[in-house]
């Protein structure tokens, strides 16, 4: 364990973040560095309380060893720390950066005290170990000679190739986009996931043989029952790309948006420059507002920022959560409370307050005659629970009109695009995802495997490791009849979505 009476001894203390009026002018990650002296003081706050529940259970979806790496680190031993993580995680740089991190909310000092930082210490014994050279390509040493092809480069897809290629299957990893990652890539802003965080890790992917091939939209420029012939096993790992809409009277106006536009166009400003991007949409000197909170939300608010919007609001339409936890959230649950994000932060160090406005009802766009949108009406609403649950009203009297010329939409995600399962002639569950069960990871096509987001519906980079890593051991047994691959848990966080 860490020391015994660390947890006594030392506060929580985060990892801070770059100043907001600083990192504001750039696209850099927020992160500072993190000294070894205050990781291994925070390491030692790990009471090690026999049942740790931050890594299983309601904690990490990928079962993370994490009393074990605490206690290494605080030994000051990460070579070892970096071997425990990788045990579990294929890719602890993108979870150390990007994570909610369930583990922090299911730590059993979180019962009485601030948790462990577990986060900011798996993000730190990565760093140290990418920095130490402790991680060279280790390509396998033998080859199956079976073939594996995935469609879709996001976590799920890359966990699922490193997995099935680190047991000898030759893998294809196929991408409609020009570069790999998937929303690592050209969805999660460079200040929350540097892009070349992402590289390295894609260099050390390929140089341990698996092949990517960009550019290639399967399902419009390749037939997917050709790959699925071609090889002996087909992973779908598409992520869920369909945005929800939000068809109110107005919708056509030209300036409403989903946020996806916004944002990939922007990351591939910032890669590519205005060569291979007639799409940028900007929002300097513009009122934006932003339709919907999670992740997406919170990174159209940092990228509107940068570009020097005028103004900003975030409209939700649920209350806003309460500061501690309801007795209805009890620990070990991700506990549902207001949180300040890395958006929220710069937004009230910009314009003196945090942009989000609860409990508003989006109702009709506002446009000029020549269609440009210049507004949005709204109402207020309250939510009172009845005998069918809660039930939302609208407050007579509480329109308003905001002057808007840039309105994103950041209301989730509503599973694949079609094109694919019909060209394969893949069975769709009820909420429009591939219908594979998770553990089995089949589809109704015998050969044909989906994981992440296409399978689960939209969640966290967290999941989409756990679903590929699960997915590879079930292709491995597919292939082979068994599998030394490891199967991830099935951890009760699984509701907790971007
Ligand atoms: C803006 C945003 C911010 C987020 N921030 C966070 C965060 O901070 N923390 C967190 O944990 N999660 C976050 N998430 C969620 C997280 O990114 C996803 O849950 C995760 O990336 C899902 O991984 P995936 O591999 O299933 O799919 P994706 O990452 O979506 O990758 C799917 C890939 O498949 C490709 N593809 C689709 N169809 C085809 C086809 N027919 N042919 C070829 N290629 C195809 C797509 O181009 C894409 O590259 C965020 C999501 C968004 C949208
Ligand atoms: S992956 Fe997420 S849940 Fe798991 S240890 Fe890291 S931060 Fe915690």
């Amino acid at each position: 364990m860490g020391k015994p009476t660390g947890f006594k001894e030392y506060d929580r203390k985060k990892v801070a973040w770059r100043l907001p009026v600083v990192r504001l002018n750039d696209y850099g990650e927020i992160y500072t560095e993190a000294k070894v002296d205050h990781l291994r003081q925070q390491g030692a706050r790990c009471m090690d309380c026999g049942v740790p529940f931050c890594q299983s259970g309601t904690g990490c979806p990928i079962d993370n060893l994490i009393p074990e790496w605490n206690d290494l680190v605080y030994q000051n031993r990460w070579k070892e720390a970096s071997e425990r993580l990788h045990k579990t995680n294929n890719f602890p740089e993108f979870t150390g950066r990007t994570c909610p991190a369930p583990c922090e909310g299911a730590c059993v000092l979180g019962i009485t005290d601030p948790p462990v930082t577990i986060k900011n210490i798996e993000n730190a014994i990565i760093d140290r170990a990418w920095e130490e050279g402790w991680l060279p390509p280790t390509p396998p040493e033998t080859r199956t000679g079976k073939k594996v092809a995935i469609v879709g480069s996001g976590p799920a897809g890359l966990a699922a190739a490193d997995q099935l290629n680190s047991v000898g299957h030759e893998v294809t990893i196929y991408e409609r986009a020009n570069r790999i990652g998937g929303l690592l890539q050209y969805g999660i802003p460079n200040m929350k996931l540097g892009k070349d965080v992402l590289q390295r890790r894609l260099d050390k992917l390929a140089a341990e043989g698996i092949r990517f091939v960009t550019g290639v939209n399967v399902g419009k420029d390749l037939d997917p029952k050709e790959l699925l012939n071609a090889n002996d096993a087909l992973l779908l790992a598409c992520g869920a790309t369909k945005p929800r809409d939000l068809p109110i009277p107005g919708r056509d106006a030209k300036g409403v948006h989903f946020a996806m536009e916004f944002l990939t166009a922007n990351t591939m400003h910032k890669v590519h420059g205005d060569a291979l991007n007639g799409q940028f949409l900007s929002a300097e000197g513009k009122d934006v507002i932003v339709i919907g909170g999670g992740d997406t939300g919170t990174d159209c608010i940092a990228t509107s920022l940068r570009h020097g919007c005028r103004s900003l609001a975030n409209f939700e339409l649920l209350p806003k959560p309460p500061a501690d936890r309801a007795p209805d959230n009890p620990w070990p649950e991700w506990p549902r409370i207001f949180r300040v994000d890395y958006g929220h932060e710069e937004a009230a160090a910009n314009f003196g307050k945090d942009p989000r406005e609860y409990q508003i009802l989006s109702k009709e766009f506002l446009a000029d005659k020549q269609g440009s949108l210049t507004g949005i009406r709204t109402v207020q609403v309250s939510w009172e629970k009845g005998e069918k649950g809660w039930q939302m009203q609208e407050v007579p009297g509480s329109e308003k009109d905001w002057p808007a010329q840039l309105i994103l939409l950041a209301m989730g995600f509503l599973g694949p695009e079609q094109y694919i399962a019909d060209s394969l002639g893949v069975a769709m569950d009820t909420r429009s995802n591939f219908d594979a069960r998770h553990g089995q990871f089949t589809t109704s096509i015998p050969g044909v495997f989906a994981a992440g987001d296409c399978r689960r519906g939209q969640s966290l980079v967290v999941w989409a490791i756990n679903e590929g890593r699960g997915a590879a051991r079930a292709i491995d047994q597919y292939l082979r009849g068994h599998s030394t691959l490891p199967a991830p848990g099935v951890s009760m966080g699984s509701q907790l979505v971007s």
